[in-house]
């Protein structure tokens, strides 16, 4: 047998890398967070493969995460009895950027200013364990695997990986242990008390205990490892709220909204939700891929289960069920009716408690829709069934003042006759604001809802209405003001127009136009400008092919 195989990182995990070893940045203690982090959903993973397979779990069932300072050799150990990685998956996982995430982290990274104060509220994975050592050591023995392996990395120039050596065989009989051998900068992670206070702020609710390993080789464990899900809400206090929220959705801000429910009765399961304050880094990932955590009588099943809908993605948390079978694979989820219901029941609460926070606390609820409204609003393409629901959320840029208006205070301020609602697409709030079609809606004082977000020109091609009032864009087909009154009734704007000179001055700007324009027409709806154009009833709204252009470029 020859030496250890000798690897590269691939081009991004390099540069990721890069980014840790040299970095600067003061809160280096998400490494142990990542890597307990890593070690529960390893536990979780080897539980869950363990219900059709109860022999991986067969002499070591306790499953724990343990956490072992050595000042001597300034190595701090972090093990966990876990579902472990065979030879591949140590290539694979430690070599290559695994999650969606962090490419979206990277390229952020290379767009904001303050780039590294990213890596705290977002964690870059297993890497940021680079932050704090200079060599690092993963020894893994996949469950019920014959053999173990280890992956070794000193400055993160590449990678080896070769059989475990027997006195490292000997202490991983299932799972992973990660040795960290400490920067001269690092070493306050080799106190108990410094590791203590960051398991604690970071990882009191993994489920699994989290031991701290003394000395003497005694072991304590440090984290509260309760599903506070469980819990009835008046024992929950807000500071323990804001600490699972950080632990189970690996953030640092405050959640902006916390939802702590049980259902009983047909279906029985617990429910603890969370709406973060600030957007989480995946939020423009394309897979649009939903975070809500599934558990089944307190064992982690899958986060992929699409609890909620793809327009709900930025709410993260649990939910445990007392009903759905262990064993249910993570594809039957997809049909399984059970799941179907707690899925509807889920989106159900969630917009019902919007609705509430919105009407009970204008300011906190407008923070949430700055945040995530332009998320919200593919739902008002997507989910039918509950599109006057989230029209009633929307919040609006209008002509009617500074202030986001909702649809419910346009009706309220609808002018006489007026039976439809105005709106305007386009990419930029100033160059709607001075657009020429709002010139007609101006000079009767009629608002006009101004919509900048690139998700606007998509659930505004489909029909929508509110309390029997259509939604109605300014820039495309016929809009008849006719019947609303002026608000300076000395300037009617069809007074002094001749219907024989207006058909000389069409004929000739036809000619002039020619195969330019589809049609030339007089309109009610300009004021002070002489021509604008629009686009047919039929045809695309005209900014939105704008938008498109500019996407497709
Ligand atoms: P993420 O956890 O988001 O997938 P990480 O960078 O933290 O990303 O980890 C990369 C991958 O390495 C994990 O998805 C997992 O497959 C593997 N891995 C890391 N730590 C462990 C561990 N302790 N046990 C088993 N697998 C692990
Ligand atoms: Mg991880």
């Amino acid at each position: 047998q020859g030496g250890p195989e000798k690897h590269q990182f691939q081009a991004e995990v390099a540069e990721l890398l890069n980014l840790m070893i040299h970095s600067v940045y003061s809160e280096t203690d998400v490494f142990l967070r990542e890597l307990v982090s890593n070690a529960s959903d390893a536990c979780d993973k080897v539980r869950y493969e363990a219900i059709a397979r109860p022999e991986l779990l067969a002499g070591d069932e306790r499953l724990a995460i343990r956490i072992k300072p050595d000042e001597a050799a300034r190595t701090l150990t972090i093990a966990d009895n876990g579902i472990g990685m065979d030879r591949q998956e140590l290539i694979d996982n430690l070599g290559t950027l695994a999650r969606s995430g962090t490419k979206a982290f990277l390229k952020g990274l290379k767009d904001a200013k303050d780039g590294l104060g990213l890596i705290g509220q977002f964690g870059v994975g297993f890497y940021a364990a680079f932050m704090v050592a200079d060599r690092i050591e993963v020894t893994s023995r996949r469950a019920s695997s014959a053999e173990a392996w280890t992956w070794t990395s000193a400055s993160g120039a590449g990678f080896e990986v070769s059989p475990a050596t027997e006195a490292q065989a000997a202490r991983v009989a299932r799972g992973t242990e990660i040795v960290l051998h400490l920067k001269e900068d690092a070493v306050r992670y080799l106190q108990p008390y410094e590791l203590e206070r960051i398991v604690r702020t970071y990882s009191d609710h993994v489920l699994f205990p989290i031991e701290l390993i003394d000395d003497k080789g005694e072991a304590r464990q440090v984290n509260a490892a309760s599903a506070l899900w469980q819990r009835s809400k008046s024992e929950v206090t807000s500071e323990e709220y804001t600490q699972a929220y950080r632990s189970l959705a690996m953030a640092f801000d405050e959640p902006a909204l916390t939802l702590h429910y049980k259902v009983e009765g047909r279906q029985s399961y617990a429910v603890l939700l969370f709406v973060p304050s600030t957007p989480p880094f995946d939020l423009t990932d394309p897979a649009r891929k939903g975070r809500v955590k599934l558990y089944v009588r307190r064992v982690y099943i899958t986060d992929d289960a699409e609890l909620l809908p793809a327009y709900l993605r930025f709410v993260r948390g649990v939910v445990d069920s007392e009903d759905l079978p262990l064993n249910l694979s993570r594809e039957m989820l997809q049909n399984n009716p059970q799941v179907r219901q707690i899925r509807n029941g889920l989106v159900g609460r969630v917009i019902s408690e919007l609705e509430s926070v919105a009407s009970k606390d204008a300011e906190a609820f407008g923070k949430i829709w700055e945040t995530f409204g332009s998320i919200l609003k593919e739902g008002l393409y997507e989910d039918g069934e509950r599109r006057a629901q989230l029209l009633g959320l929307a919040r609006f840029a209008s002509t009617a003042g500074d202030k986001p208006r909702s649809i419910k205070e346009y009706v309220a301020d609808l002018k006489p006759n007026q039976t439809e609602i105005y709106y305007l697409v386009g990419d930029s709030l100033d160059r709607l604001k001075s657009n020429p079609k709002l010139e007609a809606a101006k000079a009767r004082g009629v608002e006009v809802l101004l919509l900048t977000d690139p998700v606007d020109a998509f659930w505004t091609t489909l029909p929508q209405e509110f309390e029997g009032k259509p939604l109605k864009s300014l820039s495309q087909g016929e809009v008849d003001f006719g019947l609303i009154p002026l608000v300076d009734e000395k300037k009617p704007e069809d007074a002094t127009v001749d219907a024989e000179d207006d058909a000389s001055v069409l004929a000739a700007a036809k000619d002039v136009l020619g195969d330019a324009v589809a049609d030339v027409k007089a309109s009610t709806r300009l004021t002070d400008s002489a021509s604008c154009l629009v686009a047919s009833a039929q045809g695309r709204d005209r900014e939105l092919e704008r938008l498109l252009e500019r996407q497709n470029r």
